[in-house]
């Protein structure tokens, strides 16, 4: 996760909000899942990079989560990925909405893993496929009614 991505989060600091700006630098690293801790130069502030991103806050570790995006990239589907890592297919579907939702952070959660290219079409792609497959089903089961 490139430290640049996250703004500072002190209201009262002349960098809040601004991405990008050198001042977040890594703390520490704390918990089962190594979450970093960041801390803001220009105010002193520390703060954890879960804050705000349900990505993170998640409870699968971090390896998983890489072989779940993984297989769904590979074209597998969500039955099919679910079955391979002993998941439930509602799992599989909670991280493909994570990614619809948060989806700058999956993305550079891929990228730093190498899972995806530099370019966001992959991703992009992935979820184009999942969202049109579901309005379809949706405007079946509509026409049904
Ligand atoms: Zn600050």
């Amino acid at each position: 996760m490139n430290l640049d991505t996250f703004p500072c989060q002190n209201p009262s600091c002349p960098d809040f909000n601004k991405t990008g700006a050198g001042n977040i630098n890594l703390y520490t690293r704390y918990g089962r899942k190594q979450v970093r801790l960041l801390i803001c130069k220009t105010c002193g502030r520390t703060f954890s990079e879960l804050k705000g991103t349900p990505f993170w806050d998640s409870r699968l570790d971090w390896d998983t989560i890489e072989k779940i995006y993984r297989s769904l990239l590979k074209g597998s589907g969500i039955r099919a990925t679910a079955r391979e890592f002993n998941l439930s297919k509602n799992t599989v579907k909670r991280y493909l909405r994570l990614a619809n939702k948060d989806y700058q952070t999956v993305l550079n959660f891929l990228q730093e893993r190498g899972v995806v290219s530099n370019g966001d079409s992959q991703l992009r792609e992935l979820l184009n496929q999942f969202t049109s497959r579901r309005q379809a089903s949706d405007r079946a089961s509509m026409a049904a009614v």
